[in-house]
């Protein structure tokens, strides 16, 4: 290359490159399924820009990616004739980790998180994985559509710094050469690299190929020098995953899948592959993960569906197809309800995108409903998601029901933080006479364990659902209502315990009513203006008092978060 110059990656990335290099040691392979990933993503690229340009393809319409190595020199090569990198791009994505957050999570991990393969999983650990395996990376790479002058090569140790300069090449697309380390030399090796292949990238719909060579051998047997003939093979099986039947799929090809499609790490939890035919026409597979990406609260946190029309890649992260609450769900969309030039604009108001989204919320929620009956694997779904499917009674009323089946509490039946009861355990176990749900919200599990407006329910035996999520107070002020009965909060208006309270106890708490109707006064006058009214009660039976909120007022939690917003 000419020109050169050395330049010094994003702190991030160093900091990236040492945490993946030491703790991704046992699972080093996956550098190989990383890269092919990346050059079947640029491929979907380009068949995407050339739908406006065919003169993208440069005559070369043929997409594909192809390995090489060479055992002698130690290396392997993974290339592709998809739509290349400019040096900006070059820059961007191989010096720098754009994703925002990405400092503060790296730092507050600890020690022995350093190690966990999945923590490190969670960036997708993608292209600077081949450090892993190589002491020095090369990539050779021109943007489709730029001259053949235009070319780049970027080089590295994945120590502190990469070496970027100009170079002349005729093909577009990206070549990346990896120089492996004299511990994983074993990759340099033409059956390991087959089995990876179908191992990892088998679903992968551009045809993944490599060289075998052949020679013309002579009568005696003798192989006839310069005779070679290479011819590339494809070694996966090239067919986009969700166009195949579902009972020709296996589940090891469903995970891969998933790793391609989330840039995830680990496995999912579960998943659902539909195709629908009809006025909506439409294949989907929808995924849940077994883990949070760090993004899941950011504003501009990756989430949707991978958009393709008819095969042909759209879009990554299409949001308009799940809603807010569903963000976690991963997967892709195939539709020929769309036109192939659909943008990002154009979705948010096509009417048909509407559709799909309500039968894909629809689906997602079957699933997760699937889900709930291993309970295990569900409470890990709970565990890591649940406090974001909370947000689904106030985001989509229609299903307000189905949601609220889904999610899971704690509860004085357990006294245990884990939340794992449904309101449906909840009405199971409800009293003779027993005609609502109850509740308490509170700052902390333990303020709502221990809260004072506890005690009758304790003593009566009646269970109460404990909430102490930020989230909670919002996710009651849209759930009002569960198989007919109404949810209700302990802390809040008149206490009424329906039939479980009999006639004479009602009359004796009159009668003590009216008897302490001095005590009453006199308190009443002591706290003044700073409460609305002062009344005996029989919430309580071991503290003598407790502050109670009038029935439609806002909460404690919620007061905060407005007044936390200025309000
Ligand atoms: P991710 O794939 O999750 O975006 P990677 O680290 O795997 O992250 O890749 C970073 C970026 O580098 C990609 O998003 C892409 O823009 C670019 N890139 C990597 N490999 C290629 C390739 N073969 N062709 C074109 N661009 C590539
Ligand atoms: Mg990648």
């Amino acid at each position: 290359a000419t020109r050169e110059e050395t330049l010094g990656f994003q702190t991030e990335v160093k900091q990236l490159l040492h945490l993946m290099i030491n703790s991704l040691y046992s699972n080093r392979e996956i550098f190989l399924r990383e890269l092919i990933s990346n050059a079947a993503d640029a491929c979907d690229k380009l068949r995407y820009a050339a739908l406006d340009n065919d003169a993208l393809y440069e005559g070369d319409s043929e997409l594909r990616v192809e390995i090489e190595h060479d055992s002698d020199a130690g290396t392997v090569t993974v290339r592709d004739n998809g739509i290349g990198m400019s040096r900006d791009d070059v820059i961007a994505n191989l010096g720098t980790i754009a994703k925002s957050g990405t400092a503060e999570f790296l730092q507050q991990l600890s020690g022995e998180q350093q190690k966990d393969a999945n923590l490190i999983g969670q960036f997708g650990v993608g292209f600077y994985s081949s450090f892993i395996v190589a002491d020095e990376v090369t990539v050779r790479t021109r943007k489709a559509g730029l001259a053949a002058g235009e070319g780049v090569e970027w080089r590295s140790a994945g120590e502190g710094e990469f070496t970027i300069g100009e170079l002349e090449r005729e093909a577009h697309g990206t070549e990346i050469v990896l120089h492996l380390k004299e511990d994983a030399k074993e990759f340099a090796d033409d059956f390991r690299l087959q089995n990876l292949v179908r191992k990892y990238s088998d679903h992968i719909e551009v045809p993944v190929k490599m060289p075998r060579t052949e020679t013309a051998k002579d009568d005696d047997g003798n192989e006839v020098e310069g005779s070679e003939v290479t011819t590339w093979e494809t070694v996966n099986e090239a067919t986009a995953l969700w166009v195949r039947p579902k009972n020709e799929i296996s589940d090891d090809e469903y995970k891969a899948f998933y790793k391609h499609v989330s840039h995830d790490f680990s496995d999912p939890l579960t998943w659902s592959h539909n195709k629908v035919e009809g006025k909506l026409e439409y294949t989907s597979l929808l995924y849940v993960p077994g883990r949070a990406p760090f993004d899941l609260y950011e504003r501009d946190g990756a989430r949707g569906v991978k958009l393709y029309v008819q095969r042909v890649f759209i879009m990554d992260d299409a949001e308009q197809f799940l809603p807010l609450y569903l963000r976690f769900i991963k997967g892709v969309l195939d539709t020929r309800d769309l036109s192939l030039n659909v943008s990002r604009e154009i979705l948010q108001q096509d009417p048909q995108v509407e559709k799909i989204k309500s039968a894909l919320t629809k689906r997602s929620l079957d699933m997760l409903k699937k889900l709930s009956k291993d309970a295990e694997t569900y409470q890990t779904f709970w565990n890591t998601f649940g406090s974001v499917l909370k947000e689904g009674p106030g985001e989509d009323p229609g299903n307000r029901e189905n949601i609220a089946g889904l999610l899971r509490f704690s509860s004085t039946h357990t006294d245990s933080a884990t939340q794992d009861q449904s309101l449906a355990d909840y009405v199971e176990r409800m009293k003779e006479g027993q005609q609502k749900i109850y509740y308490i919200v509170a700052d902390g599990f333990n303020a709502a364990k221990s809260s004072p407006h506890l005690e009758i329910f304790r003593k009566k035996g009646i269970e109460v659902l404990l909430l102490s999520d930020r989230i909670d107070e919002w996710l009651m002020s849209h759930l009002t209502e569960f198989d007919g009965k109404s949810l209700t909060d302990v802390a809040k208006g008149e206490l009424d315990l329906g039939d479980v309270e009999d006639e004479e106890e009602k009359k004796a708490q009159e009668e003590t009513a009216r008897d302490k109707e001095d005590l009453v006064k006199r308190v009443q006058e002591a706290l003044g203006e700073s409460v609305q009214e002062v009344k005996v009660t029989h919430r309580l039976t071991d503290s003598p008092a407790c502050v109670v909120l009038p029935e439609h007022e806002m909460g404690f939690q919620m007061r905060r978060i407005m007044e936390a917003a200025g309000q």
